[in-house]
């Protein structure tokens, strides 16, 4: 089965987080497992993204969500190594500014919305609306319970203008985050990533699992799907990643524009 098949999530599907595992490698033992079909996938995206851009007919937007200690900047680092960083740009979802606190939440969103040609990468995401704002209840209920609509009004937009839209939940057990906090914590090299704030919203860790419960229950028509990859090893979520990545773009067809001449009867002089 495709990983494409077996990792997305299903028009109008209730997903119970519980019944899916993060430990999942579809039969592969180890990283070395993984290595010659990961180095296959990273070089056929540089291929696909240079015709993308040749093309310039769509736009790629790929939003990675995930706990903390989930994994986003380590995919990216990995599954986008062999990208032209000419024609990707990476936007990272912060706590809003006052000015983008002034808007409605998807202002700033839209604004780094790939154009034709490019790829896109949301580290965090508009969904951040719906997850942590739910969790700490940073608006009122109606207001935050009317997005999921808002979001799927907003991304039937971006499809119908040629926007592929892949949306990524990285899923790590509560007991793998307490191991990579616990790494962190004993590494000198990566004690810049402690944050004890980390640490207060791993105590809300059912609360976040209802929230991406229901964002990926509500949140994921054929045109905008969420994938639920088993991110537990990191080598296996980075490979069911680019997979997913590889069989889309090759579902888009793309083709070279013609030349805008008859180039056989031009000569260099
Ligand atoms: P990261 O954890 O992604 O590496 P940071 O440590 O800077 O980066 O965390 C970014 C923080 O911004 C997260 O705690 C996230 O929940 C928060 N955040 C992102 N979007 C929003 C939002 N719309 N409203 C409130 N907080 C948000």
């Amino acid at each position: 089965m495709k990983m494409t098949e077996r990792f997305q999530v299903r028009p109008g599907q209730k997903v119970d987080l519980r019944q899916y595992d993060p430990d999942f490698t579809a039969g592969l033992k180890s990283k070395t497992d993984a290595r010659r079909r990961l180095k296959e996938n990273i070089d056929r995206l540089a291929e696909l993204q240079y015709l993308l851009y040749a093309e310039n007919k769509h736009a790629v937007l790929l939003a990675l969500q995930a706990t903390d200690a989930g994994g986003k900047d380590g995919t990216i680092r990995h599954v986008m190594s062999g990208i032209n960083p000419q024609g990707c740009r990476i936007t990272s979802f912060k706590v809003p500014s006052a000015e983008e606190a002034d808007h409605d939440f998807l202002w700033r969103i839209h604004k780094a919305v790939p154009g034709k040609g490019e790829i896109g990468i949301f580290n965090r995401s508009h969904y951040e609306d719906v997850l942590v704002v739910r969790v700490h209840d940073l608006v009122p209920r109606a207001v935050w319970s009317r997005r999921y609509a808002q979001i799927n009004a907003f991304e039937k937009l971006l499809a119908d203008n040629g926007v592929a839209i892949l949306k990524f939940y990285l899923h790590i057990s509560k007991a793998e985050q307490k191991a990579r906090f616990e790494d962190r914590i004993r590494e000198p090299r990566k004690h810049w990533k402690v944050n004890p704030k980390d640490l207060e919203e791993r105590k809300l860790w059912d609360d976040y699992m209802a929230a991406y419960e229901a964002a990926l229950s509500r949140c994921s028509p054929a045109h905008a799907p969420w994938f639920i990859i088993p991110a537990n090893k990191k080598w296996f979520r980075n490979l069911a990643i680019s997979e997913i990545l590889v069989e889309t773009l090759e579902g888009l067809d793309m083709k070279f524009p013609p030349p805008m001449c008859d180039v056989s009867k031009l000569v260099v002089k």
